[in-house]
């Protein structure tokens, strides 16, 4: 069977970076905040091309070290939104903020900047003020930032970029990540860039809110054991330092293999009943996921399944409908309809880079078999 994602794979084909970069941090005698972790932060901001970048213990405590950084808490609305992992909700949550959930837009299934212009223009009644948009970046292509970033700027609203399934797709020539005030990786096993357990990085050229963030994390430290302000525990440690370290250096040519995987999905269902997805102008996507939309999706998975092809869904049920959400957030003007569309049809083939040319050539067989 063709997994949807294999992070042991991407560990065997470093097998012996990844050893020597564990073991040398293993033997280093210092776990917590030192320098791999230094070093890896420098590293992954120089990549990204941030003046600043400090590390986590997740993506989900990414997002939520840069809500209070920015210092959103029980008194602010957070606007994201319905059609994503549920982190991006849940974060907002965490620091004590509501949520407001928007809908995509069903070809690039990203929020939908004319419904974010009328809530930022025209508020639901009864929320405390709008003080942040989270943009999620969904399946390794960016949002409409364009407008998105114009109406925040014209109110003063600070953008966060959820950067969890993007690293190193590109908007117009420049990554994402770049945009907003400050933007939050996921470096869990499966993405992009990942570790080998739970790690995050929050990017930023805002140096006073870099200095903030890297309080935050550790109990609101700025001197040792004297604590500036309440925080949290929330730190990279050392060893998935150093297997980050060894991994970055691959990230870029891993994403080029995500693509040429791409495009021979995309040519093997030419012609045929489902479309390749749909890229959005000026974006280069990284295919943190190859999704498409299948209005048959249970015959179709069983097909592939059939085939030996493993699929996935991402996701099955929006935030709004699931059991801790339900009629309890707030959703924007459009009800979030083509979110619960697409929760009924998008379906995710098998994409990692270390997939053979042989297991690419299974599943275009099986694509070109829908004709
Ligand atoms: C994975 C993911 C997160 C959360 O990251 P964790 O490291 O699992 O906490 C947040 N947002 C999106 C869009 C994700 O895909």
């Amino acid at each position: 069977m063709i997994p949807p994602a294999d992070p042991g794979a991407g560990y065997r084909a470093q097998q012996a970076e990844i050893d020597a970069a564990l073991h040398r941090a293993a033997a280093s005698g210092w776990y917590i905040l030192g320098r791999e972790g230094a070093a890896f932060e420098a590293e992954f901001a120089r990549w990204l091309g941030t003046a600043r970048a400090v590390g986590c213990g997740s993506g989900t405590d990414a997002i939520v070290l840069a809500l209070r950084a920015l210092g959103i808490g029980p008194d602010a609305t957070v606007v994201t939104v319905s059609h994503t992992a549920v982190a991006s909700v849940a974060a907002i949550e965490v620091v004590g903020a509501t949520p407001l959930l928007l809908d995509i837009d069903p070809e690039t299934f990203t929020m939908d900047p004319d419904e974010l212009i009328s809530v930022l223009g025209d508020p639901p009644p009864g929320l405390p003020p709008i003080r942040a948009v989270l943009a999620v970046h969904l399946y390794g292509q960016g949002c409409d930032l364009g407008p998105m970033l114009e109406a925040c700027g014209a109110l003063g609203i600070p953008l966060i970029e959820d950067c969890a399934q993007c690293h190193g797709s590109l908007l117009d020539g420049r990554k994402l990540g770049t945009f907003g005030r400050v933007s939050a990786f996921s470096l869990y096993p499966t993405k992009n860039l990942g570790a080998l357990g739970d790690a995050g990085i929050v990017a930023t050229d805002d140096a006073a809110l870099a200095d903030r963030i890297g309080a935050l994390r550790q109990y609101g430290w700025r001197d040792r054991y004297i604590s500036a302000e309440s925080g949290i525990n929330s730190r990279l440690d050392e060893l998935q330092a150093a297997v980050l370290r060894a991994r970055l250096p691959r990230l870029d040519g891993n994403n080029a293999r995500r693509r040429e995987i791409a495009a021979a999905y995309d040519a093997a269902l030419t012609g045929g009943p489902v479309a390749p997805p749909v890229r959005r102008p000026g974006a280069e996507h990284v295919f943190h996921q190859y999704v498409l939309r299948v209005p048959g999706r249970p015959a179709m998975q069983a097909m592939l399944r059939e085939a030996g092809i493993g699929t996935a869904i991402h996701y099955p049920m929006p935030v709004h409908l699931q059991p801790a959400y339900r009629g309890r957030v707030p959703l924007g003007p459009a009800e979030c309809r083509e979110t619960e569309r697409a929760a009924e049809e998008v379906l995710s083939l098998p994409m990692y880079p270390e997939m053979t040319d042989e297991q690419v050539d299974r599943v275009c067989a099986a694509l070109r078999a829908l004709r």
